[in-house]
């Protein structure tokens, strides 16, 4: 008899203190996917659901398809929305009859207008239907803000790898994996986790250049071998968001017995965490440093990628700030290309003006003016587009994104491609599905903090990371949090990472 196994995904990544909420329409703008609709939409992707579409397959499960939901980081999920979702999978798991496995793919960063752990609430509600007894999987973003309700009701908490995040497909096999041999009753997983006094630390995550992430991730690795350890994942943590647990976190699955083990386990990776917190493997530059860069490379082979690292629509900014736009027009630069600022006023002024045709707006800065204010240009509309595409680089590789009405917009030297929907550059399809050759570029700005290495690395002469002030700033000083735990470095003087 075939194993019914329920699969679903809720993703957010939520920067509460952005004013823009998160709606059903956001959803479906990224997608908001029916259980009918997963494998037609995901098989063959390089997704968490593609992955567990594939374990599908070579298990033989008879497959309960449910909810894939996922939206661009912003703030807080509506009421509406998460209700819509969180019942929605509920619902499947109850209509199913029975259900012997459970794969859910979230970010584990989501925090709704109900609800400050939201992941958590949904694993206790599926409990609520299937018991204490059924495994469940749960893959999450390595920026997930770990809770203890999470850990202790699902039977793996497993983690991307990656920074840039290319192993989602991956990961949701290893939770595919574990699924089935519980099922199988070769494996009864548990699961803890376990957070030090930081909102900060582990370098963000990033996995491009030796660091701390890569350490961690190696003795992780080296853990996991152990018998009775299955899983053990580090998160780095999310840091804008008004919650408890913002900050990096150890989780750990383990066998009947080894739960001390477990636990130690978990110590000893916080501790490292902890004493490393302060290191970072790359700085952030001034705007006006990245235009010095500029004008003293002159010719130089490969473009020059600035990534607007504060204006990062993937950490919940708002991917409309000016700031490095501006100093572009100011330099009078050539040769350059902007993916993207969100505006959608300014794409319909556009297409009112035509291609060809010349259209003076006030562009970008519109939802919070200290990031960079609208600047009044007037400039020649080159493009115009639905904003649709299948990303190919190296991140959620085949999945179809929309930009929504999209203009590309001359200004001087400058081409600004200019879009209705908010989506984070990981992709160099942001570029050449607008007619722009990104590696025939002097200068990139592309709005993103480290997702876009994975596809601009390749093409780039060189890289700088700029603090334009925007609102994803890597000062978690900045942000005024009510809610967090306490105490907890950087704003508390904290003494060990176990001070409570
Ligand atoms: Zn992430």
């Amino acid at each position: 008899m075939a194993y019914r196994v329920l699969i679903a995904q809720f993703m957010h990544e939520t920067n509460t203190f952005s004013k823009l909420p998160t709606t059903l329409d956001d959803y479906r703008r990224r997608w908001l996917a029916p259980g009918s609709e997963l494998a037609s939409r995901f098989k063959g992707t390089k997704t968490e659901i593609g992955g567990l579409l594939d374990a599908a397959t070579r298990y033989g499960w008879d497959l309960v398809p449910s909810i894939a939901a996922n939206a661009t980081p912003s703030g807080k999920v509506t009421a509406e929305a998460w209700a819509h979702i969180r019942d929605g999978i509920v619902e499947s798991a109850r209509n199913a009859g029975r259900i012997d496995g459970i794969c859910l793919a979230c970010h584990g960063a989501a925090v709704t207008e109900t609800s400050d752990d939201p992941e958590g609430e949904l694993l206790e509600a599926l409990r609520a239907v299937v018991g204490p007894d059924v495994p469940i999987s749960m893959t999450l973003d390595l920026h997930a803000n770990v809770t203890d309700r999470m850990a202790s009701l699902a039977s793996a908490l497993i983690s991307y790898r990656t920074y840039p995040h290319i192993d989602q497909y991956e990961r949701a096999q290893q939770g595919a994996a574990l699924v089935q041999a519980a099922m199988e009753g070769k494996k009864r997983p548990r699961c803890l986790a376990l957070q030090p006094a930081t909102i900060s630390g582990a370098d963000g995550g990033r996995t491009t250049q030796p660091g701390p992430m890569l350490d961690l991730l190696a003795r992780a690795d080296a853990f996991e071998k152990e018998p009775g350890i299955n899983v053990v994942s580090v998160q780095a943590g999310f840091g804008p968001s008004d919650i408890p647990n913002v900050g990096p976190s150890i989780a750990v699955s383990y066998e009947p017995g080894q739960e001390g083990r477990a636990r130690d386990i978990a110590r000893q990776l916080c501790q490292e965490i902890w004493d490393r917190k302060a290191e970072k493997t790359v700085g952030m530059a001034s705007v006006e440093e990245a235009m010095a860069r500029l004008k003293s490379r002159g010719e130089a082979a490969g473009p020059l990628v600035l990534a607007d690292g504060t204006d990062n629509p993937g950490g919940g900014a708002y991917g409309d700030a000016t700031r490095v736009l501006k100093a572009l027009i100011d330099a009078d630069a050539r040769d350059a290309a902007v993916g993207t600022i969100f505006d959608p006023a300014a794409v319909r002024a556009a297409m009112k003006a035509g291609v060809g045709n010349s259209v003076t707006v006030d562009l970008g800065g519109h939802h919070d003016p200290e990031f960079g204010a609208p600047i009044r240009v007037t400039a020649t509309v080159r493009l115009l587009s639905n904003g649709e595409f299948v990303n190919d680089g190296p991140m959620q590789q085949g999945v179809a994104t929309s930009m929504g009405p999209t203009a590309v917009l001359r200004i001087g030297g400058i081409d600004v491609i200019v879009i209705s929907n908010r989506i984070q550059t990981i992709d160099r399809q942001v570029f050449l599905s607008q007619g722009i050759d990104p590696a025939r570029r002097r200068v990139l700005v592309v709005k993103s903090v480290q997702h876009f290495r994975a596809a601009f690395a390749p093409i780039a002469g060189e890289i700088m990371v700029v603090d334009s002030g925007a609102l994803c700033s890597p000062d978690v000083r900045r942000f005024k949090y009510t809610k967090l735990r306490r105490p907890v470095w950087p704003l508390d003087d904290v003494a060990s990472p176990f001070p409570n």
